[in-house]
């Protein structure tokens, strides 16, 4: 079945790039809805579906675009709570350009969801079944999808930074993994690329206290990693974020290289371009319990925030 929210769930905060002040009120919403954000701000107040087609490729976050030009940036880790939680269906209003950073993971977005409270809808849900392997590649990054019976994610990065180094992460995301795993881990960034955004005016929201910035060997971040390889648990609740574009759960495997927003989604390109490669399938009982949200519940949360 599909599911919303109980009620409607409001997050304050700060947008990473823009630096400027944000509210976001995730709403309840019919069966068949679908994830969709409208910026109240603007006067038209335009919906913008978080659908791959509307994502606009930037190096640094996940950006959805409006035909009229409206945006909403850095929605990935909003995007992996809904996923993580297995919420299928909510307007989200906000009245600005980009998504709150918070705290540079997607751990206060699942609270609040996790406190609106969910609802089952009668209407039966549709998943993204993989039916054979598809990749892209873009450099020295790339990223494939194939078969499986849940949605699996197998992710690899390798930084010359020693506070980084090399890290690999497999993780099978049903029955609130995401929550118990993925869901605290923060963004991070160098310290010097830090100082070169701040110089191009990007980043101008961002501090230690909404990354782990690092440079060389040392973590500036007070506190450190919550993770030893929080790294690349980062890197793989991204890449749920920017699966959920896809309009519904995935089934499949994806294996992730030095993969970054721009690679996912030329990913889901990728598959969408080719029919053979997947096929909508109505979610049965046995489909269900492995989704990612079902079975997730506080203590998952409790356990790592
Ligand atoms: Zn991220």
């Amino acid at each position: 079945m599909q599911t919303t929210l109980s009620s409607p769930a409001t997050f304050e905060g700060t947008g990473l790039h823009s630096g400027a002040p944000v509210r976001v009120v995730v709403r309840p919403a019919a069966a068949g809805h679908g994830v969709v954000f409208r910026r109240i701000d603007l006067p038209a107040m335009p919906l913008i579906p978080a659908l791959w087609s509307c994502v606009e490729v930037t190096p640094l976050n996940t950006r959805l675009a409006h035909a009229d030009g409206a945006t909403v940036s850095t929605i990935e880790h909003l995007m992996a709570a809904l996923a993580g939680c297995g919420i299928h269906n909510a307007l989200v209003d906000l009245d600005g350009p980009e998504i709150p950073i918070l705290d540079g993971s997607a751990a206060p977005f699942v609270r609040g969801l996790m406190q609106a409270g969910m609802q089952r809808l009668s209407a039966p849900l549709q998943v993204i079944e993989v039916l054979r392997e598809v990749s892209f590649v873009e450099g020295l990054a790339g990223a494939t999808l194939g078969p499986a019976t849940s949605l699996q994610i197998d992710f690899e990065i390798a930084f010359t930074d020693p506070a980084i180094g090399r890290q690999t992460k497999t993780l099978n995301m049903a029955n609130g993994a995401f929550v118990r795993e993925l869901c605290d881990s923060r963004t991070f960034c160098r310290a010097s690329d830090v100082a070169a955004m701040h110089a191009n005016g990007l980043a101008l929201g961002g501090t230690v206290e909404n990354a782990v910035v690092i440079d060389g060997a040392n973590v500036l971040t007070p506190g450190g990693w919550r993770h030893s390889d929080e790294a690349v648990r980062h890197k793989m609740l991204d890449a749920l974020g920017d699966l959920y574009t896809a309009g519904a759960p995935i089934l499949g495997r994806y294996t992730g290289h030095r993969a970054g927003h721009a690679v996912t989604n030329g990913l889901l390109r990728t598959l969408f371009a080719q029919p053979d490669a997947w096929r909508w399938t109505t979610c049965d009982h046995r489909i269900a319990a492995r989704l990612p949200g079902v079975g997730v519940s506080a203590a998952d949360l409790a356990a790592v925030a």
